[in-house]
């Protein structure tokens, strides 16, 4: 019993913590943009931050508290997998906004979004049938945009960006590890926190903290 509890609320905590925090953030870089554009990327990326911790914590608490609203649950679980891909979008957008991009990388400012459109169409249809596919969506989402991000000329801050991705995909083996691993989700949901955090530290570093000469505010 005692078990039960602590595995349903250990969730709740993790992500009820960053709510507030990701606010913060999100006003910080807003506060720090030197113009329109760096602003909107500022709101995007904070939105998508607020998001995932604000849906995950409302899933959570639903899962604990309220057992015999299954429906509502199943409406928020798949909430809780649609905002990882707008998550995702949300985290390379500053890099695809705020750096300057071919003009064929350019493309991925917009695809990227494409992708958790997809993403989200899938959950709809298939949410919980393939979980295979659906790791692999979320890890096509994960690196493809990559690609892009490490072709740019300037290369400030891909460390702490792969450093980020490294902690989320050594995450997922927890993510995939529900009734093997003891507490495995609540620890999933530790490595979500420490990957934003440093890929939050990288934009807020590299891209809103001067020097910013290399952006294309000016474009
Ligand atoms: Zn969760």
């Amino acid at each position: 019993m005692l078990r039960t509890a602590i595995l349903t609320r250990l969730p709740v905590c993790t992500m009820q913590l960053l709510i507030g925090p990701s606010f913060v953030g999100m006003a910080l870089l807003h506060w720090l943009s030197a113009n329109n554009w760096e602003k909107i990327t500022a709101w995007v990326y904070g939105m998508g931050l607020c998001a995932l911790f604000l849906v995950s914590t409302v899933f959570h608490i639903i899962t604990w508290k309220k057992s015999h609203m299954r429906s509502v649950e199943h409406c928020f679980h798949m909430c809780d997998r649609v905002v990882i891909y707008f998550f995702i979008a949300a985290s390379y957008t500053p890099w695809l906004n705020l750096r300057e991009l071919g003009p064929l990388t350019a493309h991925m400012r917009w695809f990227i979004w494409l992708m958790a459109v997809a993403g989200t169409i899938y959950v709809f249809n298939y949410h919980e049938k393939y979980k295979v596919v659906e790791l692999a969506f979320y890890l096509t989402m994960g690196f493809f945009p990559a690609l892009v991000v490490t072709s740019m000329n300037n290369t400030d801050g891909l460390y702490e960006l792969a450093c980020g991705g490294l902690i989320y995909c050594l995450g997922v083996v927890f993510f995939k590890s529900d009734g093997v691993i003891p507490f495995a989700h609540a620890i999933w949901h530790v490595f979500v926190v420490l990957a934003a955090a440093v890929h939050y530290y990288a934009i807020w570093k590299y891209l809103y903290r001067s020097p910013r000469a290399e952006t294309i505010r000016d474009a």
